[in-house]
């Protein structure tokens, strides 16, 4: 029943507003680059490991996965295109501000306008017909069990729908440095596969320095930093604990605090979007707030969103 007008009203927002564009060749075209984003990093992945069995892998070659892994999760998706440009959840220079858009890029989960899009069109439906990718719903009904987590995971890709930017992220359609950084997309990306590749042929002075670290900097870290964002969507909205009345299934998941930055207080974060800590607990590790409260210190962020206790006691689940 709550289904049933849930959808209704989704049609209605449909007509009102129209959340999604029928465009076959823009369909088209997201296909293809779903297929080459994916496709690339996973051959990739198998290859990194045929290297590690054959004990093919260095030093150099860890420390630069390690490294572009948490300057595009941490700083660019969770501090950048999620708590930044989604939520506004405080506020920053230009500098910092195109820096923070540009790792997020790189990351290989999309340009942002489409991400913070797709992502504020989740908050909005959440967990029913209407969100992108929900392990509980797709646009035309109920989800279960595994057929809910392809979904959440990856098979949301597939449905041809296009979220329209106009709706979601006129804000950001509006903002010369967002629209220089969102149509240069393809070159930060590039650039963030060949810069590593040309720091360990450096180091090394030989080139198969280059090639290793063009594959652990660049690929393999690009195989890693998309799982991140699919792993938030389909297990953060699926298993953990549920501690705030958010309104939808969301999670917070100990295991995956780390690797997403924080992200995976995801509960925490759907009770309350606009702040910018996600861990509201001393032992909930949220390295994406770390980030924003070092460079709060030195002046380089500000107007912090947080959450307040008496916020966090009218949300408790009893
Ligand atoms: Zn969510
Ligand atoms: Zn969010």
């Amino acid at each position: 029943m709550q289904l049933e007008s849930t959808t209704n009203l989704l049609k209605d927002l449909k007509k009102k507003k129209k959340i999604t564009i029928a465009n076959d060749q823009l369909a088209a075209l997201q296909l293809k680059r779903v297929l080459a984003f994916n496709l690339i990093p996973l051959i990739a992945f198998i290859v990194g490991i045929i290297y590690l069995w054959l004990g093919w892998v260095n030093t150099i070659d860890i420390v630069l996965l390690v490294t572009m892994y948490f300057l595009t999760v941490v700083m660019g998706i969770t501090v950048g295109y999620h708590r930044l440009l989604s939520h506004k959840a405080f506020q920053t220079n230009t500098t910092i501000r195109a820096m923070f858009a540009i790792l997020g890029s790189i990351a290989g989960q999309g340009p942002p306008i489409y991400w913070v899009a797709n992502h504020r069109r989740h908050h909005e439906f959440c967990d029913k017909p209407g969100d992108p990718h929900s392990p509980h719903a797709n646009a035309t009904g109920e989800l279960r069990g595994f057929a809910g987590l392809w979904h959440a995971h990856f098979g949301w890709l597939f449905d041809g729908e296009i979220t329209n930017s106009l709706v979601f992220a006129k804000d950001l359609i509006r903002d010369p440095l967002i629209n220089y950084i969102n149509r240069w997309y393809i070159v930060w990306l590039i650039l963030s596969l060949i810069i590593p590749g040309i720091i360990e042929g450096v180091l090394t002075r030989t080139w198969t320095g280059l090639i290793s670290g063009f594959l652990w900097g660049g690929l393999i870290r690009l195989f890693f930093s998309i799982q991140s964002g699919y792993i938030i969507n389909s297990m953060t909205h699926s298993f953990g604990t549920h501690p705030f009345d958010s309104g939808d299934c969301s999670t917070n998941n100990i295991w995956l605090s780390i690797p997403t930055g924080g992200d995976a207080w995801h509960n925490n974060h759907h009770a309350f979007p606009k702040s910018a800590k996600f861990g509201l607990k001393w032992w909930q590790i949220d390295l994406g707030y770390w980030a924003i409260l070092s460079l709060e210190l030195v002046g380089l962020v500000w107007n912090v969103k947080v959450t307040t206790p008496e916020m966090m006691e009218a949300k408790k689940v009893a």
